[in-house]
């Protein structure tokens, strides 16, 4: 297995101006192809500092990617270093040199003797074009010793990885790799650890990996043959043993987002909806308005937040108000018949709760919701309890479990 080491450069990184996303991008790439981070490194863009991290790096990795100062303003910094460690030259590349001066042209910026400079690349390098910027981006290798250039801004870097690098370490890597990553909801990291336990115990090939991200869980399940088909198999024969276990709780087994799961549910289904916000404030709608072709489905939404909007929009009576309270098994359903009959949408979803950090009471809890729909007439009404005391997590974490209700509901539907 490869060994790497990513080195992000960049003195806005130390100053804690800019997030390192680069990192956090290139470490799931690396893992999804089987390549082991070892470390993450930032420096600042400075020469020697950055020379003695590359050196460090290889002292136990075969692999350096590094992210930044590959533009003209840094001095080419990172790319003399890593073209002298590496034990090789800078010479012109003709058709980086045509490509930096294309990108001038079609933006109409006059180019100047720096942007020239980005064309001097490693003579035994394997260039990788920019399209989304002018620095080109290499691999060189070199005893043993495989360096991966990339440049700094995000999309540059990104682009250029899934178009360039990626394939080439692929390449490299002996045997091939399949992977599948299935996204869950409604389960614990630790509940999705002990379901499959055993089967993590006995892993050899295919490897099982867990990672929890805010609410959900996901599992990539991975294999390493000397064929494609055979990783395939592999893999294939884990997930239905998987399945077995947790397949209820998958929503997706293509990594994808669960409101992008549950937007196609509806969009695919023609299913027709409407929601009623109290707690979420207008996030659902908003999760919802992200996904494109969702103005197919989505009718409206309304953020109720106060007792005489739940009235006034969607004629929740008095009476359940003074009863059963705002937040409450009893106002939730009331919104969400109100808005299925007010608008006539096949689902009507609505929500409410208290989102905290105050508010809280002890029979009604910092962190009581009430999730209801109208779908197709029939009614569901799901109760949630919250652990965290978060505002904004407890909101965001909701607009999950209504997505999720949406499309456990629909299931039918769209048989
Ligand atoms: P440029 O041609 O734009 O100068 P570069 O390869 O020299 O590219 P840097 O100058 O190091 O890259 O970074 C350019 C910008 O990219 C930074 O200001 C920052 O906004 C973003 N960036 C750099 N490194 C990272 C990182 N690790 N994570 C997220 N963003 C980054
Ligand atoms: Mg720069």
């Amino acid at each position: 297995m490869m060994k790497a080491s990513i080195i992000s450069v960049g003195t806005e990184l130390l100053f804690g101006q800019i997030t390192n996303t680069n990192t956090v991008y290139l470490s799931e790439q690396l893992q999804l192809l089987g390549v082991d981070v070892m470390y993450h490194y930032t420096v600042g863009d400075n020469p020697e500092r950055l020379r003695r991290i590359i050196g460090l790096a290889y002292e136990d990795c075969d692999l350096v990617i590094t992210t930044g100062g590959l533009g003209p303003t840094q001095d080419d910094l990172t790319k003399e270093i890593l073209t002298e460690v590496l034990d090789d030259r800078l010479v012109t590349d003709m058709a980086s040199l045509d490509a930096i001066e294309g990108f001038f042209k079609q933006v109409g910026r006059p180019m100047t003797e720096n942007n020239r400079k980005q064309a001097y690349l490693p003579s035994r390098a394997v260039i990788f074009q920019n399209t989304q910027g002018t620095a080109p981006g290499f691999a060189l290798e070199n005893d043993g010793k495989l360096a991966i250039c990339l440049p700094g801004p995000p999309r540059e870097m990104t682009t250029m990885f899934e178009k360039d690098a990626r394939p080439f370490l692929e390449s490299k890597s002996h045997g091939l790799i399949y992977y599948k990553m299935l996204r869950t909801f409604g389960l614990g990291e630790s509940a999705l650890e002990t379901a499959i336990e055993d089967l993590i115990n006995a892993q050899t090939d295919p490897t099982l990996a867990t990672y929890a991200k805010e609410g959900e869980c996901s599992l990539r399940i991975a294999s390493k043959r000397a064929t494609a088909e055979e990783a395939r198999t592999a893999v294939c024969e884990m997930e239905r043993a998987v399945f077995e276990r947790i397949g209820s709780y998958v929503y997706s087994d293509n990594n994808e987002e669960l409101a992008q799961v549950t937007a196609r549910r509806l969009i695919e289904g023609n299913i027709g909806f409407s929601c009623a916000e109290s707690c979420t404030g207008g996030m659902f709608a908003a999760a919802m308005t992200d996904i494109p072709g969702i103005s197919a489905v989505f009718d409206r939404g309304f953020v109720t937040y106060s007792n005489r909007a739940k009235t006034e929009e969607l004629g929740v009576s008095e009476e359940i108000l003074k009863k059963y309270g705002a937040v409450s098994k009893e106002c939730a359903l009331a919104m969400a018949r109100g808005l299925s009959e007010r608008t006539g949408s096949r689902l009507a979803v609505s929500v409410t709760g208290i989102a905290g950090p105050d508010g809280g009471t002890p029979e009604k809890p910092v962190g009581l919701v009430y999730i209801a729909c109208v779908f197709d007439g029939k009614e569901y009404c799901k109760e949630l309890r919250m652990p965290s005391m978060n505002r904004y997590r407890n909101r965001k974490h909701v607009v999950l479990y209504m997505l999720s209700a949406i499309l456990r509901i629909t299931d039918a539907a769209s048989e």
